[in-house]
């Protein structure tokens, strides 16, 4: 068990470090907060766990469960292994362990955006659309939000991942002519139809530019 004055210093390093580096959400700290209790407080190195009973034990959805689970496994504070029928072990890392001093800040932040998969995460997904702002990333066509399809840049068979580097929002009619094309070749076929005009082509090569890079961010709801 914790001695009172090392448990009062791992919870400082958790609000005054890990919590603002990392920029947990809400929901995150109270997932870290209540897995921290069910292994180190009560003095266990893993405890099995399903993510209902994790939801209903922090009067939390499902899906926020989820959703926050993803993010801190993503960013290295828990690790969920051996999953069966009656949940997964559950192992929770201190703040120190998870910033070590070879780690930096952006590095963490980046690599835990990095893991989320656009595909398969609905908030994910929904923060796409929005950073694309009612706009086919391909054609600009103004497109609603129930209409526009998320499509992988780099395709997946060409080995193309599903982060937001590589997923954008666009119109139907675009991911459904672009399908395994590689994007600059299609958004030239976009600009010789007469669908873009040369600026707006040059501003989407650019555009493809910088998602890969990853300069064209999304932002979780909090
Ligand atoms: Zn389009």
């Amino acid at each position: 068990m914790y001695k009172q004055s090392s448990l009062a210093r791992v919870l400082r390093e958790m609000e005054y470090r890990l919590f603002p580096t990392l920029s947990f959400e809400p929901v995150e700290r109270v997932l870290y907060y209540f897995l921290f209790a069910r292994t180190h407080l009560a003095g266990l190195r893993t405890v099995r766990l399903s993510l209902p009973q994790i939801a209903k034990a922090t009067h939390c959805s499902c899906f926020l469960a989820r959703h926050a689970s993803l993010l801190l496994r993503a960013k290295g504070c828990v690790r969920a292994s051996h999953s069966n029928k009656t949940g997964s072990l559950w192992e929770v890392s201190l703040p120190r362990q998870i910033l070590g001093p070879g780690r930096r800040r952006a590095q963490l932040r980046r690599s835990a955006f990095d893991a989320l998969d656009c595909s398969t995460d609905r908030l994910a997904r929904l923060a796409i659309l929005r950073r694309e702002r009612g706009f086919c990333f391909y054609c600009l066509q103004r497109v609603t939000r129930n209409a526009m399809v998320l499509d992988h840049v780099v395709p997946r068979v060409r080995g193309g991942g599903s982060s937001f580097r590589n997923v954008v929002a666009c119109c139907p009619e675009c991911n459904f002519k672009k399908r395994t094309r590689r994007a600059a070749g299609f958004l030239r076929d976009i600009y010789r139809s007469g669908r873009l005009t040369a600026a707006e082509f040059a501003q989407r090569l650019a555009a493809l530019t910088r998602l890969a890079r990853g300069q064209l961010r999304i932002s979780l709801p909090r």
